[in-house]
């Protein structure tokens, strides 16, 4: 189950990462000369081999689905509790509070027996993956100490992460409590309780913090501000083209970052 889970997550963000990398990139991010193209290609197939992420999602939903049940609720209500446990400056409260309300979507899409839907087990699917990934975050982000990755940064990542996790249940939630035949009148309200505005609180300062630490301070103003920057690739080095081998030298690419 859990290689569900990571298989699903794993492929799909580095599919989605990869098409940013082209995006970033322009023009010479389609172009094969660059091999971010030959990246994309590459990383697509992983959501298709050892197991599409249809059937994954497929996995992920029956089998939580059924522990759900089995432990009339406690299999998330018992990590929601632990999650409460941690510091409140990882995230962790604000996953606890979307594992609980993810907890009731999925006793009451057995009780409305929506579960015949592949759609709606989807739905529950990327619930249950991001809640799951989530807390695992929470945990790491909660333990971490050292040097290298430092506390704050990992916290700053969990919380950015709580943020996802919040509106995929947020959101998720919503079409399956009130986008079906029947309204979850029980489930409808706790949804309006899941205060996004409340977890989104910090966010521009966790991105610049994210941003810094990934890519260099200097190169990455903070968000909300127009500037431009350069890229600069030197030959042999990823992302040099065939065209830029032969001339062998560098060349700049300039790009303008426009973030508002
Ligand atoms: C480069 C490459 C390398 C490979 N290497 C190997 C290997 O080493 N060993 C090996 O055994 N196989 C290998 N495969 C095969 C691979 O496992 C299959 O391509 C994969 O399982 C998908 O099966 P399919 O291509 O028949 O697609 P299909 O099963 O026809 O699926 C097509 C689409 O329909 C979706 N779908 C299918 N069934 C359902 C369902 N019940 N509910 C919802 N959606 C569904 C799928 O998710 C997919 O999006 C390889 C494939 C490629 C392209």
């Amino acid at each position: 189950m859990e290689g569900s889970v990571s298989k699903y997550f794993a492929t799909e963000v580095g599919d989605a990462a990869a098409n940013d990398a082209i995006q970033a990139l322009g023009g010479y991010g389609y172009v094969r000369e660059f091999e971010v193209e030959k990246i994309k290609r590459d990383i697509k197939i992983t959501t298709i081999f050892e197991g599409t992420s249809e059937i994954q999602r497929s996995i992920i939903s029956t089998f939580r689905l059924r522990e759900t049940v089995r432990s009339k609720g406690r299999f998330y209500l018992d990590r929601a509790e632990a999650l409460e446990k941690l510091s409140t400056d990882c995230g962790a409260q604000a996953v606890a509070r979307s594992i609980r309300l993810l907890n009731d979507v999925v006793l009451n899409t057995r009780k409305y027996k929506l579960t015949r839907s592949q759609h709606v087990m989807f739905l529950l699917a990327d619930m249950m993956t991001w809640c799951e990934v989530g807390e695992a975050l929470c945990h790491k982000a909660a333990a971490i100490q050292g040097e290298n990755r430092s506390p704050e940064f990992l916290k700053a990542v969990a919380r950015l992460f709580a943020l996802e996790v919040a509106t995929k249940v947020y959101s998720n939630g919503t079409k399956i409590a009130q986008g079906c035949d029947e309204i979850m009148g029980e489930v409808a309200p706790k949804i309006k309780e899941l205060d996004l505005g409340e977890i989104s609180r910090n966010y521009m300062a966790d991105m610049d913090q994210v941003a810094a630490r990934s890519c260099g301070s200097d190169r990455f103003p903070p968000l909300g501000m127009t500037s431009r920057t350069s890229i600069t690739v030197r030959p042999g080095q990823a992302g040099a083209g065939e065209e830029d081998r032969r001339s062998n030298g560098a060349f700049t690419k300039s790009r303008g970052l426009i973030r508002s």
